[in-house]
Formats: structure tokens, sequence, C-alpha cells
């Protein structure tokens, strides 16, 4: 199971060096696999094992491209994973596929892991199955779906930060729909909590899970860690 936090604009410097030192001290299992995405100016040269990545950066060695950071920010804290698409990128900030791509593209050649969100606003999930995945599909075009590095992450934009999760059948439909567009390990994000990660983690197709507001409380991250390391897929 690949367990991942995405920490969003929260913790200090100081409260995500205590957040990594706490969570290192947690058991992690041969099939498990920890992501830790901080805020930008809370990474670090982390005393860990865990994997650290970036919640975004600019396709760019450096230059001038004020408000970003690019590879050289990175590689400064060798950081070689990132997150690439996620809704508030997408939806809060207009990122578009276009500029997602170059993003993909860039870091793909510098050889990061990239974790890559994918998923349907409320409108396209009220129009139905056929919508919701037509509208996932434009997600994909241009992304390299076979690079070796790749994790997909399935997040519905209406389930993200709202307490709202679709219900276990509608994860596998959509997981095994997804898988057919690319064998990446697949995981789900949208309001997963300590009190339902265990039933998320053992739907088929689902090889982890990607965690926002629950994950900022690091007790209860570590806990959805261990609960990763019972089960086996
Ligand atoms: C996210 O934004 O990636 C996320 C999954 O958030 P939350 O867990 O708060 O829904």
């Amino acid at each position: 199971m690949i367990v991942a936090a995405n920490l969003k604009t929260n913790l200090t410097r100081q409260e995500t060096l205590e957040y990594v030192e706490t969570l290192s001290n947690t058991n992690i299992a041969q099939g498990t696999k920890v992501l830790v995405f901080p805020a930008t100016s809370s990474l670090n040269s982390f005393n860990t094992s865990l994997t650290i990545g970036a919640q975004n950066a600019y396709p760019t060695k450096n230059g001038a491209f004020t408000g970003e950071i690019g590879l050289v920010h990175l590689q400064e804290f060798n950081i070689k994973s990132i997150l690439l698409g996620h809704s508030e990128r997408r939806h809060i900030l207009g990122e578009t596929q276009e500029k997602i791509v170059e993003k993909f593209n860039f870091f793909k050649e510098q050889g990061f892991e990239i974790v890559y969100c994918v998923g349907e606003r409320l409108q396209e999930r009220e129009a139905g199955l056929e919508a919701t995945l037509a509208y996932i599909q434009k997600q994909y075009e241009g992304i390299d779906t076979s690079y070796e590095k790749l994790t997909v992450a399935y997040e519905p934009v209406w389930a993200i930060g709202t307490g709202l999760v679709p219900t276990l059948v509608d994860i596998e439909t959509i997981h095994s729909e997804l898988k057919k567009l690319s064998s990446a390990p697949l995981l789900y994000g949208g309001s997963v909590k300590l009190n339902n990660v265990k039933d998320i983690y053992n739907v088929p197709n689902v090889d982890g899970v990607l965690v926002g507001s629950a994950a900022l409380e690091v007790k209860d991250f570590s806990a959805m860690v261990e609960i990763a390391n019972s089960i086996s897929k």
C-alpha cells in the first residue's frame, strides 16, 4: 500500500520537522510506502527514510518565474518526487492541462517519481458515470501513462475536504476503469479518515490513499500507515 500525505498550505518549517520526525518512528512494513508532501517553504533536509515530495514546482531548472521554485530548489533537499495535477491547482490556481503536461514532461525527464491527480467535479458526477469518465479521460491527455515512476491518484473534487466520500462500489467502479488507462499504482483521495481508510484499502484496484486534512494530525496519519501494514493485496 502507498500512503501519502498532502500537507497543503499547513505546518510551518518547524512543525513539519517535528511531523516528519514523529512519523519516521512509525513501523513501515515491506509492502508499505509512505510519502509526505510538505508546503514548499517547509521543504528541508530531513533525516528520514520516508519519501518527501514537492506539492508543486515550475518546469525549469531556475530562472525568472517570480513566486515559483525550480529544479535547483528541489535538488538542494534531494527531492525526487512531485505531486502534479492536484484539483486545487487545476481549479483554484487555474493550472491548465497543457501546463500540467509541461510539468509532467519536465519532471519525467529529470527522473522524478510523479503522483498525478485526476478527478471529476460534482457536475460530472451528477451527470453520471459516462460523463465522469469522459472528464477524467481528458486529464490523461498528454500524460505518459506508462512512465515507470508514475502513481495516479483518483480524487473526486467534490470529495476533497468535504467529508463526502463515494461509496466503496463507486470507488471500485472508477478504479477498475482507470486501471484500463494506466497500470500505474492507483491511489484514492478525498476525505479519507482513520475510520474509513481500512475499507478503502480493501477495495479492489486501490493501491493506497492520498490524504489531506486527516493527515495533519501525525498520530492519525501514522495510524493509517499501521493499518496499511496489515493489508496484503
Ligand atoms: C487532497 O487534497 O489531496 C485530499 C485528499 O484532501 P482531503 O483528504 O482533505 O479530502
